[in-house]
């Protein structure tokens, strides 16, 4: 069984104008893509090879294969990415996850806040998160390929501030690149099912994106 490069859960110009067209195809055709392979090749002879891809990136982090885990842990990261974004997203959180933030961070807007200014404050390449460590919310950056995923954590939201997915519509102004997120992006639905799925079937429930 090798990794596959997943499906984008809408189409190239569904994010439009917030995301081009042109960005989400080098983003998923070209770097996902690249991630992908360079996992194959990373993959043929080691003992990971056919596991669950969440197991795969835990294991080359325990193993210290930081070849593997770059590659492996970069193609985790972007497929919860795009799914934690949708056309005509962004706005509040609903139900025990909206509960959950306001108790948490005190209402949606102070979350909005704490997620910016940790995307923001990412020097140079990585991402900001929304996590759950099984009994608060938190929100962390994290450089390069680094998920909380290896911090026991789940993950209910990933931003990729890397400059390949903003750089062509937003250049250097990743604070428009954020901004637009969490207005008019940010997936709350999945971040919900996540948070009611890990909260009842624990942390370690795996994620698997729906397959067109
Ligand atoms: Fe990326």
């Amino acid at each position: 069984m090798t990794i596959h490069l997943p499906d984008l859960p809408y189409a190239y110009d569904a994010l439009e104008p917030h995301i081009s067209s042109k960005t989400l195809h080098f983003h998923h055709e070209k770097h996902h893509k690249g991630y992908v392979d360079k996992s194959n090749a990373a993959l043929e002879n080691s003992p990971l090879k056919g596991k669950h891809i969440e197991d795969i990136v835990r294991g080359a982090h325990e193993e210290g294969n930081q070849g593997l885990f770059n590659n492996i842990a970069q193609v985790w990261n972007h497929t919860v990415y795009w799914h934690s974004m949708t056309p005509k997203g962004g706005g509040d959180p609903d139900g025990d996850l909206a509960k959950k933030i306001s108790e948490d961070f005190g209402d949606a807007a102070k979350f909005r806040e704490k997620f910016r200014e940790a995307a923001l404050g990412q020097f140079g390449s990585g991402y900001a998160w929304l996590a759950f460590d099984g009994s608060k919310l938190i929100i962390e950056k994290t450089p390069n390929a680094v998920t909380p995923l290896i911090e026991g954590k789940a993950v209910l939201l990933s931003l990729d501030v890397w400059e390949h997915a903003y750089y062509l519509d937003h250049q250097n102004r990743r604070d428009a690149y954020v901004d637009a997120f969490l207005k008019n992006l940010v997936n709350w639905r999945f971040a919900e099912d996540r948070f009611n799925v890990c909260n009842s079937k624990g942390l370690t429930a795996t994620f698997e994106p729906a397959e067109a």
